[in-house]
């Protein structure tokens, strides 16, 4: 535990705390108010109106309007309803475009679709995890049924200009949609006048509750339901509504849009002081992904000649928590697919930690990081199997090459 004995938590991009406000606005949902918002009566119909409510919440942190708002159970059944409805809607196209870092939840479900005959186009990126726009551009055509393209990194925050492959995409008549998981309630974001289709978010980013999410559907948009059952979410998304997640989730997003402007700042300042300071204070560190083009609260910063897992460890013992790479990926040998992408050598790879902060992050914390994280990078390098000048060669001699990672990466 840290010298307050209490856990130093920096790794909200796997994951956040749920705002006090939110679980307050949750609990009644559980116990008094359990009706089931389909429900004819009275004792339903107000769970109904409070479902109402969330919607509103989450259309107003997105610009968007609440009949475009379907509540899922997740980001990644978001992302499998948006890939899936769509290709189930244009059967005649086969083709669809993304790119070689995103999350799983897309990556995965495209390399499958591309086993069941799908033709997937999979974007490269750049040493700063940016992709070439005009290849983008030559790669969405008349067959192309859908482009997913995620709106910010997990592991860096790299984030990629959207709206305008959006744009781009509608030139060619191809359906655009982005895994927004990690940008919402990060970034203010406005929906009403761009030309983004479809828009996966997680309850869990954003100091909600997990198993919640939120499949953004622009209205006209042609897509099939994935889960096909009752009337629920205008016959867009069977099944009893998961109300008090909802609930609060729509509470979380209107807490989200309250602090957007204060926060981004504020906690960008806190990202950079870690970031400066890493960087001053451990020699042989680099930042991975674009610095400016980047989310305000994520830091994924690569210390040579170390093993990232060991560097958790460590820092798990003096109650920091980070994750290396992607949390899931903690466990396989493989360094993380996204800074493979971005060419970043093995060694590094390695060695590579995520930062990740949020509105509860203090400074008192970041410095707490700020003296810690330097010497245990200094006291691992000075057992490491393969040390300060090892090649790229004996790095991955040292660690073999493992099989796909067995977790889902957040
Ligand atoms: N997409 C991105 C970019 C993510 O970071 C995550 C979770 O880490 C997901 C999708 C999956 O979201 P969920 O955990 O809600 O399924």
């Amino acid at each position: 535990m840290s010298a307050a004995g209490e856990v130093v938590y920096l790794d909200n991009n796997a994951t956040t705390k749920v705002a006090p406000e939110v679980l307050e606005e949750m609990l009644p949902y559980f116990s008094e108010k359990y009706g089931n918002p389909s429900s004819m009566h009275d004792f339903g119909g107000q769970v109904a109106k409070k479902l109402n409510e969330a919607r509103e919440r989450v259309a107003a942190l997105l610009g968007a309007d609440p009949t475009e708002i379907v509540f899922t159970s997740c980001g990644t059944e978001s992302d499998n309803h948006a890939l899936r409805g769509t290709l189930e809607s244009y059967p005649e196209k086969r083709h669809l475009v993304t790119t070689r870092v995103e999350h799983p939840a897309v990556r995965s479900l495209c390399q499958y679709l591309g086993r069941r005959g799908h033709d997937v186009t999979e974007l490269p990126v750049d040493s700063d995890g940016l992709l070439n726009e005009d290849e983008f551009g030559a790669s969405v055509h008349e067959g192309t049924a859908l482009a997913s393209i995620m709106w910010a990194n997990n592991e860096t925050g790299v984030m990629f200009p959207v709206e305008r492959l959006a744009e781009i995409a509608h030139e060619k008549g191809v359906v655009f949609h982005t895994d927004a998981v990690q940008v919402v309630g990060k970034v203010p974001l406005d929906l009403r006048h761009g030309a983004i289709d479809l828009l996966s978010l997680s309850g869990h980013k954003l100091h909600a509750a997990k198993g919640v999410g939120v499949l953004y559907i622009r209205r006209g948009t042609r897509i099939r339901p994935l889960l096909i059952g009752g009337h629920q979410e205008r016959e867009r998304r069977g099944g009893t509504e998961n109300v008090a997640s909802i609930i609060g989730l729509g509470k979380a997003c209107e807490l989200a849009r309250q602090t957007i402007e204060e926060e981004r700042t504020r906690v960008k300042e806190l990202r950079d002081k870690l970031q400066r300071e890493l960087l001053a204070r451990a020699p042989d560190a680099r930042v991975n992904g674009h610095l400016e083009q980047r989310l305000p609260n994520t830091l994924s910063i690569s210390f040579e000649y170390v093993e990232g897992e060991a560097i958790l460890l460590m820092l798990s013992r003096l109650g920091i928590c980070a994750s290396s790479g992607s949390a899931c990926t903690s466990g396989s040998l493989e360094p993380s697919h996204v800074l493979r992408a971005m060419g970043v050598p093995f060694s590094a790879a390695h060695g590579s930690i995520r930062f990740s902060l949020s509105r509860y992050t203090t400074e008192a914390e970041v410095d707490y990081a700020i003296e810690h994280v330097p010497q245990v990078v200094k006291r691992l390098r000075e057992i490491s199997p393969f040390g300060r000048g090892a090649t790229d060669r004996d790095a991955r001699m040292e660690y073999g090459r493992g099989s796909a990672p067995p977790g889902g990466g957040s």
